[in-house]
């Protein structure tokens, strides 16, 4: 089979800005993924993409047809020269080094969002990583075995951050959040706090600010950054933003 026919369970296509760490505001194209091997909830609140995790939608397209879509928003945005792979989580997808190949002679720069759970090659040219904490399982559910023996993959995290360029991104929630994020570093011997975010847990703008106040005490002590998630607080949580 001819690798454009190959498909990949795609949930949206669309150009937004980037609302999350490093490339903060950088105007992107997004191709976010249907499917992810977590399912996080924090208290009452699931995954700010449930229609790509807890509810994921089923819906393969051929990878021809993506690039096509990518194309066509090539043109009517020519500007725009960032290409951001997310989900759910991309890397459950067993074809995506065969899109990612595709986008690159695009000469788009590629950034993929992952979840940190599994890490291999591919052709990209930032990761951004953002491990999950215990204060995202989701206690007395069917997942919570699941999700808690999942989350955490030292073996994948050190793989992306040995030979890419990274930033870990941290969804905080509770202020138990800070021991935890403090032991993942110490157990990955990651010591550069210029590439470490905090992101306030929230799909409102009154949540996110609630806990902002919590990340920026933290990241105060140790010297990382918080980060804003300003396409939940420009356009609210919704798709295709
Ligand atoms: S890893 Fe990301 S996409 Fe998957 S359930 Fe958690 S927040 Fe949602």
């Amino acid at each position: 089979m001819q690798i454009p026919r190959k498909q990949i369970n795609i949930s949206e296509l669309f150009v937004s800005i980037q609302g999350e760490g490093k490339y903060l505001g950088h105007p992107s194209i997004f191709i976010r993924t249907s499917g992810c091997n977590l399912k996080c909830r924090w208290g009452q609140t699931k995954c700010d993409t449930p229609y790509t995790s807890w509810d994921p939608e089923s819906n393969p397209v051929t990878i021809k047809r993506i690039i096509d879509n990518v194309k066509n928003l090539s043109q009517k945005y020519p500007e725009i020269n960032e290409l951001i792979l997310t989900g759910g989580e991309p890397m459950i997808q067993k074809n995506l080094h065969l899109l990612i190949d595709e986008i690159k002679m695009l000469n788009y720069f590629i950034t993929l969002e992952t979840n940190g759970t599994s890490a291999k090659h591919l052709n990209l040219d930032f990761i951004s990583i953002s491990p999950k904490l215990k204060s995202s399982t989701p206690v007395e559910s069917n997942f919570e075995k699941m999700h808690e023996e999942k989350r955490y993959n030292k073996e994948a995290l050190l793989f992306w951050l040995d030979n890419y360029d990274c930033q870990l991104k941290f969804v905080v929630n509770v202020p138990e959040d800070e021991l935890e994020i403090l032991n993942l570093l110490s157990d990955l011997n990651y010591n550069s706090p210029d590439t470490i975010y905090l992101m306030p847990q929230g799909i409102d703008s009154k949540q996110l600010k609630e806990n902002s106040k919590l990340c920026v005490d933290i990241c105060l002590s140790h010297g990382w950054n918080v980060s804003p998630r300003a396409h939940i607080d420009i356009f609210g949580n919704i798709r295709g933003k």
